[in-house]
């Protein structure tokens, strides 16, 4: 029996049913290849451009005309599999699947259905509570995107963009691992995460270059693990399939949704049809889109066009050689390196922008726990409320960890700490420097802190009075003496000189 679980999650159980229900989801994701040029076409994937611009004679389906494979997309679709564990197939091939869309003049799509490229990996699935789950990826092939049909221009035109007619998808197939609508969208998030690292993918799901079907069906308690000891999909429910969702919080609500629905047809008696439907997000409901259909209604076949791809074990192990170090290696080794939590590290290593700033900071400030803090909580908060992220920050790690240096060597407190990041963010400068330039340097002169006690007790006998009983009170004097220096008397300092002074 295949091992899933590592601290796995409960399956989610959908509340408000007469009797428990498990749900069991898989995916097919579409990840658009990060590359410049198309799947079997130099023209350009550049996104945004002016319509039919970016179209080649074979994109556009004209006679005679022949795909090249692009070698770049290959080279991607390979470094995904290496950083989802998978097995690269080192022969694979393409096939069409037959069908008509006025977006992909072809009349097919050609795609990789007998052999893939990328064969079986798995994917760490971290739930926000410290839970974790693997899900296992079933295969990813590569294959043509269709282009854009657009029927609100005209009350009675249709209009077709073929620019991204042609442009070369990862399609990520993962097995029915996932239990429940937080899972799957963790599940994107990781692919989106891991991609990006690579740069095999922009992940950027607002333009669609990163859209998932959803598979959901229900099964009774006890019946997935039946199937995970077998590999036998009949001991699961009836899947249907949610198309092209682009929105993490869509994927969850549709699942939920779909869920619920499928359950209450069974409670009446009655037998979920095996279909392919859409979400609407207005509606909060998925409606049938058509009855699934099967590989063989496609006619697929063997593209003529495009002889069998053989790769050399070399050539991959070029690649992975030449991998970049993955989010949950990163991860796990900010928690040793720096001693971070389990949700710092998240947070940090969640884009390798934000990571390497942190470990910029980390690195001259000599302090990791310190950095990251004032990293997640001081700048990324600041940055949040411009909208910048952290690429467009005017605060450079040096200055931060210039910062953080003040504090630890007890030069500023950390109060005076925030203001001066505040002049750093807005005026930029060096912060040592500045605390130099407007005196905001913490007192740590015992005697200037010592005539400040003096006066305040001097000023104030009756508190003092009230302080000799409840020592407690103590805290005013000090609250004056921060007030009196304008924050910049060293706390400790002014704690001990009080309660010496007060007799306490
Ligand atoms: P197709 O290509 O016809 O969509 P596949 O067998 O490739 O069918 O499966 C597509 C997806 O459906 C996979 O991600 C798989 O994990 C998922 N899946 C299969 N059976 C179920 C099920 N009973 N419940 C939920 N998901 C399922
Ligand atoms: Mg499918």
């Amino acid at each position: 029996m295949l091992d899933l679980t590592y601290d796995a999650p409960k399956p989610k159980v959908i509340a408000g049913a007469k009797e428990d229900w498990e749900l069991v989801i898989g995916l097919e994701v579409h990840a658009q290849v990060a590359t410049n040029a198309k799947l079997f076409s130099g023209a350009s994937t550049e996104f945004g451009a002016e319509p039919n611009s970016n179209v080649a004679f074979v994109d556009a389906g004209m006679p005679g005309m022949l795909p090249v494979l692009n070698e770049e997309c290959v080279a991607q679709a390979v470094r995904t599999g290496l950083g989802l564990k998978a097995a690269i197939n080192l022969r694979c091939a393409f096939d069409r699947k037959n069908y008509f869309y006025p977006d992909l003049p072809q009349g097919y799509q050609i795609s990789q259905l007998y052999h893939p490229i990328v064969g079986e990996g798995e994917v760490l699935v971290e739930m926000g509570d410290g839970t974790a789950r693997v899900v296992r990826i079933e295969r990813i092939h590569l294959e043509q995107d269709a282009g854009k049909s657009i029927h609100d221009m005209d009350p009675h035109m249709s209009f077709v963009d073929l620019n991204r007619t042609g442009v070369a998808l990862m399609e990520i197939v993962s097995r029915p691992d996932i239990r429940g609508p937080e899972e799957a969208a963790a599940y994107v998030s990781k692919l989106r995460q891991i991609m990006r690292y690579l740069g095999t993918c922009d992940g950027n799901m607002q333009n669609g270059n990163l859209r998932a079907d959803v598979n959901v069906s229900v099964c009774r308690p006890g019946d997935y693990e039946k199937y995970q000891e077998t590999q036998d999909f009949s001991h699961l429910g009836t899947r249907c399939e949610i198309k092209n969702m682009n929105s993490l919080r869509f994927i969850q609500q549709a699942i939920e949704y779909e869920a619920r629905r499928q359950i209450a047809i069974v409670e009446d008696g009655g037998k979920v049809d095996q279909e392919t439907r859409l979400y609407d997000p207005d509606k909060g409901e998925t409606r049938s889109m058509r009855s699934k259909e099967e590989a063989h209604d496609y006619r697929y076949f063997p593209d003529p066009d495009l002889l069998p791809l053989e790769i050399d074990q070399s050539w991959v192990d070029d690649i992975a050689g030449a991998l970049p170090e993955l989010p949950d290696q990163k991860k796990a080794r900010f928690i040793a390196d720096f001693g971070l939590s389990d949700y710092d590290a998240s947070v940090l290593t969640a884009e390798t922008d934000n990571a390497a700033y942190f470990e910029a900071v980390a690195g001259d400030a000599a302090d990791g726990k310190l950095a990251a803090n004032w990293v997640i909580n001081e700048l990324f908060g600041r940055l949040k409320k411009e909208d910048h992220d952290i690429t467009e920050s005017p605060v450079s790690p040096a200055q931060l960890a210039g910062i953080i240096k003040l504090i630890k060597a007890d030069a500023i407190s950390g109060k005076i700490a925030k203001d001066l990041f505040e002049i750093v963010y807005t005026e930029g400068g060096n912060p040592a420097e500045i605390v130099e330039a407007r005196g905001m340097k913490q007192v740590t002169d015992t005697g200037a802190i010592e005539t400040a006690v003096d006066e305040i007790i001097a000023a104030n006998p009756a508190q003092v009075e009230k302080a000799k009983q409840n020592p407690k009170l103590a805290g005013w004097f000090v609250g004056q003496v921060m007030k009196a220096t304008g924050g910049k008397a060293n706390p400790k300092a002014v704690n001990q000189i009080v309660t010496a002074k007060l007799g306490l």
